[in-house]
This record gives structure tokens, C-alpha cells and sequence, in this order.
């Protein structure tokens, strides 16, 4: 953990730079923060892509487990990329209030009629979390948790260890390989019936299926992704 003169000297050495126009200074400088608009993607079925609706295709809700996915920004874009990866791997949090915003700007694109929902996380490791002295996928369904006024709790755990998302995309990675890596929190009780199950970045879906998948064998009906970011198709 490094912090205060620490991070000073940390900060003088390693410089940052806004990510959209460069200047030196902070990785989002306030006059690009406040122009700069993530493009939406259009509503798509999360698994195979096709285009009309958030919610999984007929075809493809065969052998899935999450019902749908709102994504507020398209990862293939560099700044968007660049962002996530500042705050998951670097664990630079002082990208988070661009993030926030970004979500903050396109709330309408929440269709489902939240009343019902419990917001989640999916969880990364314990390990990783007291490595990187945060779970981002825990920060986000907080804010979606204030913005949206919705309950916020904690109902699963990461049994295994996996690799970090970036590494992996040159593997093959199948919807249903990752089975079992969660369980229900064991604090958590009685369950939700309808729940937003927030992360970061989605791209192969297999870990975010992977938790509904969970939620649902223990009685759940309803499971909605949002994510930050959305990789398309691999
Ligand atoms: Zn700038
Ligand atoms: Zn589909």
C-alpha cells in the first residue's frame, strides 16, 4: 500500500497524462471530462451480438443463464480501454469519477423495470482484492446501487482463482467453461428474486454467465448484467 508521501513521490515520477488530449496532469483532464461522451452501443443480445434488444436471443438463452446486458460504453475504444485498465491493473482510482460519469450520463439506457432488483457484484478473488486494496466490480454496483436507488448487496464469493480477463483473450474461452468458480456469500441468506449483477468489462460473457448460472441454480429468477464496457465478440 503506498500513500501519502509515498504516493507523492510515486505521482512525480510517473506523471500521468489525460488520456484524451494528452496534457500532463490527470489521466482525465476536467475539460476533457466534461466534453468527452463515451459512444453507446447499440442494445444487442449479449452472447451472439444480433442487434434489437438488451436481452438474450431466443437461440442463444438455450444453455445461457443471463437474461440480459446493458454496457455503457464500447471497449474497443482506446480511451475507454485505457480507463478500465488504469483502474483495474494499475488500481489508479482516480479514473473512477470519469467512469461514474459515464454511466451517469446514459442512465436511460436501464430498461428493465428496476423496482424488483437487488443490485450485485461478480466478485474477483479475496487474494486479488487485498492485492489490489479494491474490487472494482464492488465500486461499480455501489454507484449503480446510489444512482439508481436500488438495494446494493453482497451474494457471491469467487471460490477459484482466475486469470485476469486481458490475459486470456487469446485462449479459448466458451460459455460454460467457467462453472463453478462461484458460490452464494455465506452471509447471504434469503435471496433476491430479480438481480443486476454488475462488472467491469464483459467480452466472451463466460464469467458473468458463470454467476448467473449460480444465482440462478440457488433459486433466482431474474439475472441482468451491466457492465462498464462490453468487448463484443471475441
Ligand atoms: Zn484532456
Ligand atoms: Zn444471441
Amino acid at each position: 500500500m503506498v500513500g501519502g508521501f509515498g504516493k507523492m513521490a510515486i505521482d512525480a515520477l510517473f506523471p500521468r497524462f489525460c488520456l484524451s488530449c494528452k496534457r500532463e496532469g490527470q489521466i482525465f483532464c476536467l475539460a476533457c471530462a466534461s466534453n468527452w461522451i463515451a459512444q453507446s452501443e447499440p442494445f444487442a443480445c449479449p452472447f451472439c451480438g444480433i442487434r434489437g434488444s438488451a436481452r438474450a436471443c431466443l437461440s442463444c438463452r438455450e444453455g445461457t443463464y443471463l437474461d440480459g446486458l446493458v454496457s455503457y460504453a464500447p471497449y474497443g475504444n482506446p480511451i475507454v480501454r485505457e480507463a478500465i485498465g488504469h483502474w483495474k491493473y494499475d488500481g489508479d482510482r482516480s479514473v473512477e469519477s470519469t467512469l461514474r460519469q459515464w454511466i451517469e450520463q446514459s442512465r436511460d439506457r436501464l430498461h428493465i423495470p428496476l423496482e424488483n432488483f437487488v443490485v450485485t457484484h461478480v466478485p474477483i478473488h479475496a487474494s486479488r482484492k487485498r492485492m489490489r486494496g479494491f474490487d472494482q466490480a464492488e465500486v461499480l454496483s455501489g454507484w449503480v446501487g446510489e444512482m439508481f436507488e436500488m438495494p446494493v448487496e453482497t451474494l457471491l464469493v469467487r471460490s477459484h482463482k482466475t486469470k485476469p480477463q486481458a490475459k486470456m483473450q487469446h485462449e479459448k474461452r466458451r460459455v460454460g467453461t467457467l462453472d463453478g468458480i462461484f458460490e452464494i456469500h455465506p452471509n447471504a441468506l434469503e435471496l433476491p428474486t430479480h438481480i443486476l449483477l454488475c462488472d467491469d468489462v464483459f467480452t466472451s460473457g463466460a464469467t458473468m454467465d458463470a454467476a448467473a448460472k449460480c444465482l440462478k441454480d440457488a433459486g433466482v429468477e431474474e439475472v441482468w448484467g451491466l457492465v462498464v464496457a462490453r468487448g463484443g465478440k471475441d
